[in-house]
């Protein structure tokens, strides 16, 4: 398994599929001024599963398809094939929004995807459509049940708490966990890029620390549970009698540097290294240089190259962010 010169085991590597969202999520992506990735500019499902195949080759085990929105690439249902047939994907899985997973659900279990996570702000409509910006809470929900009916199981909800917006939501948000066994996962607010999202971000924070205890407060103590990985981003609690999992992402208020092992491809194909620091490896070049083994070697050196630069730690408490890219860009 690769390891970084913070000694950390980095096998895991998400790749975002492209940077366009049926959403704008108004800590994510402005309404305005945005510029998307020309086609040719993404990679192909083909360079996708060459970058597995080596990632696997030097010992990268999980993989996860983000974006932007991953289920807006048509050639969705091609990529998730070929990845699940590469012997050594031991886990591959899908961040959505689950807009439209109702019709997507099956096609991409029999296509080999293993779990979904979905990102839900609320269930109150009127603060998805407020929050998520064309979001449409009905349709999320459909999508949902379709991905539990097909067994993208265990199904993950991913919350982005934001004040002024839904901070009064986690509650029936963290209820759901009483009958269902999914996990609710809270995360905190990331500036991220510098624009107007970065501002609000500031702006709209709310610490985890602040989430648990309206959970709490309503629903009663939170119990914490075993980490069934080390590297798992968030920590994990059950309420009393509980079937499912009520989680916290907490990068602002409880980094977890010391126990990251994520790589990320953006869509453009470049390895970004830490999605609270700007630096980056481009790969596209290599693989699209003609040379006989797909630049097979040259993609290895570059992955590992980018393994041992990876950087720890982050300065969003001096006020000090990424400037470069937004979290769309990066896929989370
Ligand atoms: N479209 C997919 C989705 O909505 O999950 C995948 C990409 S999206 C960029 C991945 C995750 O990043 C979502 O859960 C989203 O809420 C989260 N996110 C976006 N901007 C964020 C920010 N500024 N801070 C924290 N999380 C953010």
């Amino acid at each position: 398994m690769p390891t970084d010169s913070f000694n950390r085991e980095i096998d895991y590597l998400r790749i975002s599929l492209i940077d366009n969202c049926n959403l704008r999520c108004v800590y994510c992506m402005p309404l305005e001024g945005l510029q998307f990735l020309p086609k040719p500019e993404l990679l192909t499902p083909e360079e996708i599963e060459r970058v597995v195949c080596i990632a696997v080759g030097v010992g990268f085990r999980k993989f996860r398809l983000t974006g932007g929105e991953p289920t807006l690439r048509a050639d969705l249902i091609e990529i998730v094939e070929r990845l699940s047939a590469l012997p050594g994907v031991g886990d591959l899985a899908l961040t959505t929004n689950a807009l439209i997973l109702d019709r997507l659900a099956r096609p991409l279990k029999v296509a080999g995807l293993k779990r979904i996570n979905v990102h839900l702000d609320s269930l109150n409509p009127a603060t998805v459509e407020r929050q998520m910006r064309w979001g449409n809470l009905a349709r999320i929900w459909e999508g949902i049940m379709a991905a539990e009916a097909a067994g993208l199981t265990p199904i993950k909800l991913n919350a982005v708490v934001a004040a002024g917006y839904n901070e009064n939501e986690v509650v029936d948000l963290a209820r759901l966990t009483l009958e269902r066994d999914w996990h609710v996962r809270f995360i905190e607010l990331m500036p991220l890029g510098g624009g107007e999202c970065a501002t609000i971000s500031i702006k709209r924070y709310v610490s985890n620390i602040e989430t648990r205890r309206r959970i709490e407060s309503e629903l009663g103590p939170l119990q914490e549970i075993e980490a069934v990985s080390a590297a798992d981003e968030a920590r994990n609690f059950k309420l009393a009698g509980a079937r499912g999992v009520v989680g916290f992402i907490s990068p602002v208020s409880e980094p977890y540097c010391g126990t990251c092992n994520r790589m990320r491809l953006t869509a453009d194909g470049k390895f970004h290294l830490c999605l609270l620091n700007d630096d980056e490896l481009d790969v596209r070049n290599a693989l699209r240089s003609g040379v006989r083994d797909g630049g097979a070697q040259e993609v290895a050196a570059i992955l590992l190259r980018a393994v041992l630069n990876k950087p720890t730690g982050h300065h969003l408490l001096e006020g000090r962010s990424t400037r470069d890219r937004s979290m769309y860009q990066i896929g989370g």
